[in-house]
């Protein structure tokens, strides 16, 4: 799409504002509205922005970043291709941005541009990557302020549940539709009120883009119905946190080959994605605080809650925190795919999937090798049996994953240091933060941001 047929489709619509949207490095949703008789010449010249936005937290505690302070600023550039007409908020429109400095280069600050850079050392190794996200939410209803009640308490896959939730998930199917995002299979899941909606596979930018989509679908979708939908890691601390597990198969550059596959091999994979696994697994410490960045990831991510909490990775295992997907019946070889579980939806999902890129291309580079796979739970391996096989468990806090980014020399390099340094000063505020207040600080600001 060019800028011409935006302003066309908007036109169509009836589009009066149209949302510049981008994802911060406190992992918000933001941006500024363009009402349509300026939209071509935004669109052209960029929304200005401080650039101090990118040193801001999920608290809108603005951070001591250098260079992100009171002067200067960048242009919110929309991608033509990311437009979507919101079904949930009248005349309007919605496309994500790139932050483009003055000069009209990527700032490198930017977290979309830096998946951008992944997704080119991909092709520079042969390769481009087709992903999905699948979120889990938790519905409630809030009885009195602040006082969140689940919807249902239907047992997992439940009829029940699904009864008491068909007018809302009606909405968000039918939300979906008319963006053009494809739904591939709805359930309610294992919590109260706790529900599944994974999205269609696509290139990888726009996986990153329906994941922005889809928070936003999810909740404003559910606001319309009087109800709050959260897609924060742990909502309830008693029941089953929220994964956003992160799906990825690995192409050639034409798109016609799966390289995951090898009909040769016991698992089906190939040695690439041997590779790749390996590469994630390694830097995984490092990448939790990418694809599970907040402080209440952390509370989701404990043994035996199938959300993954060990260095593991194994077939079809939902405890590993890489489970080699099984292909589908008589198409393996283009259905194989690999599901990083140790996901959830306050990632950033630029930051999560250029990081995931990061991680498995290192792998692929250095040819490391994994461990047996996992064919039990690995947390119940006794703690020598776990050594023996090199499985580690995960940081256990939102800051020691930032150490780990930190020590890590390969993510800190795909980052660069000034994406990397404003974004671990961002997040090591919102640890401060919530460290300093009682859980239902954490659990309010979690369920109400994500
Ligand atoms: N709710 C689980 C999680 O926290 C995932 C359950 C499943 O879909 O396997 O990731
Ligand atoms: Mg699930």
């Amino acid at each position: 799409m060019n800028i011409d047929q935006v302003v066309t489709q908007c036109q169509a619509a009836g589009v009066r504002l149209v949302r510049f949207l981008y994802c911060d490095n406190g992992c918000t949703i933001r941006g500024k509205l363009v009402p349509m008789e300026r939209l071509a010449g935004r669109m052209a010249s960029g929304q200005g922005l401080t650039l101090a936005m990118q040193a801001m937290n999920m608290l809108d505690q603005l951070q001591p970043v250098e260079g992100m302070g009171p002067v200067g600023e960048i242009r919110l550039v929309p991608d033509p291709d990311s437009l979507v007409i919101l079904p949930y908020a009248p005349h309007s429109a919605a496309m994500m941005c790139d932050m483009i400095k003055l000069d009209r280069e990527p700032w490198e600050a930017c977290p979309r541009s830096f998946l951008k850079r992944m997704i080119a050392r991909l092709a520079d190794a042969g390769m481009t990557m087709q992903a999905a996200m699948e979120g889990e939410f938790s519905l409630f209803r809030e009885e009195a302020p602040g006082k969140y009640v689940p919807i249902d308490t239907g047992l997992c896959f439940s009829t029940i549940s699904m009864t008491a939730a068909a007018d809302v998930v009606d909405a968000m199917v039918a939300a979906f539709e008319a963006q053009g995002i494809s739904v591939d299979a709805y359930y309610p899941e294992l919590g109260h009120g706790q529900h599944e909606m994974p999205l269609r596979h696509a290139p990888v930018l726009r996986a990153a883009d329906n994941q922005i989509w889809f928070r936003e679908t999810i909740r404003s979708v559910a606001a319309q119905h009087g109800i709050i939908a959260s897609l924060a890691p742990k909502p309830m601390p008693d029941q089953a946190g929220n994964g956003c597990h992160i799906h990825w198969s690995l192409w050639d550059l034409e798109g016609k080959r799966n390289v995951l596959y090898d009909p040769a091999d016991p698992y089906l994979l190939s040695k690439v994605a041997y590779h790749f696994i390996a590469g994630v697994l390694t830097h995984l410490p490092g990448l939790l605080a990418l694809t599970t960045p907040s402080y209440n990831s952390f509370r989701r991510l404990q043994p035996h809650f199938w959300s993954s909490a060990y260095t593991a990775w194994g077939p079809d295992n939902r405890e590993a925190a890489v489970r080699v997907a099984s292909g589908v019946w008589g198409s393996e070889a283009t259905s194989i795919n690999m599901e990083l579980k140790s996901a959830d939806s306050s990632s950033n999902p630029y930051l999560a999937l250029g990081g995931l890129i990061a991680a498995g291309l290192d792998g692929v580079r250095r040819e490391l090798t994994v461990g047996d796979p996992a064919l039990i739970d690995p947390g119940n391996y006794s703690d020598a049996e776990r050594a023996a096989r090199g499985i580690r468990r995960f940081p256990t806090t939102q800051a020691e994953a930032l150490d780990a980014l930190e020590a890590d020399p390969v993510l800190m390099e795909a980052l660069g240091p000034v994406l990397a340094n404003a974004y671990i000063t961002v997040k090591r505020s919102e640890y401060a933060a919530f460290s300093a207040e009682d859980i239902d600080f954490e659990i309010k600001h979690h369920i109400y941001k994500f």
